[in-house]
């Protein structure tokens, strides 16, 4: 591997030439005092007059700035009404509107651009009256960058057996207590105008990947609604962006991205991967749907985010990702080097003086050794899960803001082989079990029936 691009897949942030004793303090220094004055500043009005005024695109408009010669891959800008997000881009998910164990002061640090947050669970819990009352989804949380709202369709669609679909709209019961509710394209666009995200999303029914007969059906429901909820949007600082269905099968797909094409979103998502699929099946689905997508709208592949599906993401053409996996792995003492991902857990660490991974210059490796990190797991501390994401979440944003380099340079070929030539993903027999026991996790309500222990439907996207 040249030694170029080697560095690709290490940590080369602006602040490589700072000393790596001061690196930490000089960066939460001075954010803090952009975080004080221009950002919270800006939340002395409401959330919607914030927002409004400020883009000079219209919102969630892509704007091409490079394309690499070898592959698909490409560099841009999506405009928001809370700030320019530059792409190919990873979103941290705050489900909750929280990235679970970062404060929104730890994800400017990392110069996260832009991050998702969830309807159905904001919608459910606090409400988004509440949210809409204290000024918006922006200012409850206290984060002053772009927010992708997703419509809620994924979560609805995974609650098997508590939720009743027809054309109108589905019936679902809440996974916290088992209450009735009723989502339809009209209420999904309404809580997302309320919310205030910059870039919300139409409601689609994610349906599984292989039932033929099935996807056909929820994607001919999916057009549907996406003309619904276009002719209920209204919200002029925000972004409404279409969802493409049609499972594994390429003539689906083709026909959902001919016909939303036809509807001129903004932008355009790409759901139903990763729900089960293999591998193979989601890249196949990539290679064969992206180039039928507009080339002038950005295009958002929902819910994932592992760095080998970045990389080759990116080369297939897609601009946006988000993924809980950084914050869900850090959680379970996993993290992520450029060889691969390790778990702290493991005994071997009991006494491995180094960090996470050499050069990086996240906050976590430039402190903390393998074995206090392992030691804070292993006694259960809150300080763990917090700097395990902080390293995670730092990983992927460094390796799209390489990666968004590498395109501008006509590299990014290159750093696509020395990338394969040293990570090692977790292997396929693992990650679909990983996604059985997902799925499994998500159905039954607190208190329902047929409650099953085991990871809770908070904790998916
Ligand atoms: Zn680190």
């Amino acid at each position: 591997m040249c030694r170029l691009c080697r560095r690709f897949l290490r940590d080369l942030s602006s602040l490589s030439g700072i000393p790596s004793a001061r690196r930490p303090a000089r960066l939460n220094a001075s954010r803090a005092v952009s975080y004080d004055s221009q950002y919270l500043g800006r939340y002395s009005q409401s959330g919607e007059e914030a927002g409004m005024g400020m883009v000079e695109s219209a919102p969630g408009a892509f704007e091409l700035i490079a394309r690499d010669d070898v592959t698909r891959a490409r560099r841009g800008t999506v405009h928001t009404a809370h700030g320019a997000v530059p792409t190919p881009v990873f979103c941290p998910v705050g489900t909750q509107a929280t990235v679970k164990g970062l404060a929104p002061r730890d994800l400017l640090t990392l110069e996260a651009p832009m991050i998702l947050s969830n309807t159905y669970h904001l919608y459910l819990r606090p409400g988004a009256d509440l949210i809409g009352e204290l000024g918006g989804l922006h200012r409850f949380m206290a984060w002053p960058g772009p927010i992708l709202t997703d419509s809620g369709g994924f979560q609805v669609f995974s609650l098997e057996g508590l939720r009743k679909v027809d054309d109108e709209g589905v019936t679902f019961r809440s996974h916290i207590d088992g209450s009735e509710h009723r989502f339809t394209p009209e209420k999904v666009i309404e809580i997302q105008q309320i919310l205030g995200s910059d870039i919300a999303m139409a409601f689609d029914e994610c349906a599984k990947p292989h039932d033929r007969a099935y996807i056909a059906e929820a994607m001919r429901r999916t057009h549907l609604w996406a003309e619904r909820c276009l002719a209920a949007h209204s919200r002029p600082d925000q972004a409404l962006y279409g969802i493409v269905q049609g499972g594994v099968f390429e003539d689906l797909r083709a026909e959902s991205a001919r016909v939303l094409s036809e509807m001129d979103f903004p932008g355009y998502a790409i759901g139903g991967l990763s729900v089960g699929e293999s591998k193979e099946d989601m890249l196949r689905i990539l290679d064969h749907v992206v180039p039928l997508l507009p080339d002038g709208k950005a295009r958002y592949l929902m819910g994932v985010g592992s760095p080998e599906d970045l990389v080759e993401g990116v080369a297939r053409g897609i601009d946006i990702f988000d993924c809980v996996l950084p914050s869900r792995l850090g959680r379970n003492g996993a993290v992520f080097t450029p060889e691969g991902r390790i778990n702290l857990r493991n005994a071997q660490f009991r006494d491995d003086p180094r960090p996470i991974q050499e050069d990086c210059a996240c906050y976590t490796c430039q402190h903390f050794s393998r074995a206090y990190l392992r030691h804070l797991i292993i006694s259960r501390e809150l300080l763990a899960p917090h700097l395990n994401t902080l390293h995670n979440v730092h990983f992927l944003l460094n390796l799209m803001s390489r990666i968004r380099e590498a395109i501008e340079g006509d590299r990014f070929a290159d750093l696509r082989e020395c990338f394969w030539a040293e990570y090692r993903p977790a292997d396929e027999v693992a990650r679909q079990r990983n996604h059985a026991n997902y799925r499994r996790s998500t159905g039954p309500p607190e208190g329902a029936k047929n409650e099953r222990k085991g990871r809770t439907h908070s904790e998916r996207v």
